[in-house]
């Protein structure tokens, strides 16, 4: 990891690999996380149902006909990656990762090493003309074809919210009818949770990391969803999303408690 240009001491992206049990991680990430899970013991688990639903809405996409997926905010390679879940359903699936952590995408191109379907590059969702003219992802994704445009767990760290919007209708602006774009963010409306640590906890980001966490509610959510179609079951919580054999159960009788709401729209 020497050599790699990282001006704080953990990022958004090693904090989640070490809730997954990923290894791709430093003392100060698991430190961070660490100080979280002390306030909020259930953020492991909301990690884990967040990639559980990442892996739905991939196999959906796959399954209504996206052969193409940039996938922004991906985050360290770990079990499920979106290529491989795609490609078990599209064998000619092709993806584009995009994260700003210099080391997610490093891991992600050493993973991807010798599959021309697939590629990772550096870049800020808050820039999305740079995500859209980055010649890598030219290569791979053909934008006369339907796209599925992945924002999993990555606008709650864009802290603006007409940056986090105006990054999500960019992003789509070039996308053909039938593309799809799919969404999760931390949410905690209507939990039933003692809350009073919540400033505490990102506090943890604000200052450890490049990436201040903020949550947003159902209708904030739903707003980056403006004229799209939205796929049933709408805007709902992590768990309610789909459920499939085999998914987590952490959260099945409080998905309220799962604090992350999630929906899949569609470019008519
Ligand atoms: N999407 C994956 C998932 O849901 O399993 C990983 C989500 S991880 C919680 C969030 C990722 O978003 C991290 O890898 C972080 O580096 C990335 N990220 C945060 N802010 C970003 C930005 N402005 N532009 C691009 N990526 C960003």
């Amino acid at each position: 990891m020497a050599g790699v240009a990282n001006d704080k001491p953990a990022t958004a992206a090693r904090i989640y690999d070490y809730h997954l049990g990923g290894t791709h991680n430093f003392p100060a990430d698991r430190a961070a996380a660490q100080a979280i899970t002390e306030m909020f013991p259930f953020v492991p688990l909301l990690a884990r149902n967040n990639r559980a639903f990442l892996g739905r809405a991939v196999r959906y996409l796959a399954s209504q006909g996206i052969t193409q997926f940039i996938d922004v905010g991906s985050g360290i390679p770990t079990e499920g990656n979106v290529h491989e879940i795609a490609q078990e359903i599209v064998s000619e699936a092709r993806v584009v990762y995009v994260d700003i952590d210099p080391i997610a995408v490093s891991e992600s191109l050493d993973l991807l090493a010798g599959n021309d379907n697939a590629t990772a590059i550096r870049a800020d969702l808050r820039d999305p003309q740079a995500i859209l003219d980055n010649a890598q992802l030219r290569k791979i994704i053909d934008f006369d074809q339907p796209v599925g445009l992945l924002m999993v767990a990555v606008l709650h760290f864009v802290a603006d919210d007409a940056d986090a919007s105006r990054s999500v209708t960019e992003l789509l602006r070039p996308l053909v009818p039938g593309s799809h774009l799919v969404i999760s963010h931390g949410s905690a409306e209507g939990m039933q949770r003692d809350l009073t640590n919540l400033d505490s906890a990102q506090d943890v980001y604000k200052r450890d990391t490049a990436t201040p966490f903020v949550l947003r509610d159902r209708a904030q959510v739903g707003s980056y969803f403006e004229g799209l179609d939205l796929v049933e079951p709408g805007v709902v919580w992590l768990p309610e999303w789909r459920p499939a054999a085999g998914d987590p159960q952490d959260f099945t009788d409080r998905p309220t408690e799962s604090g992350g709401l999630c929906a899949v729209g569609v470019v008519r």
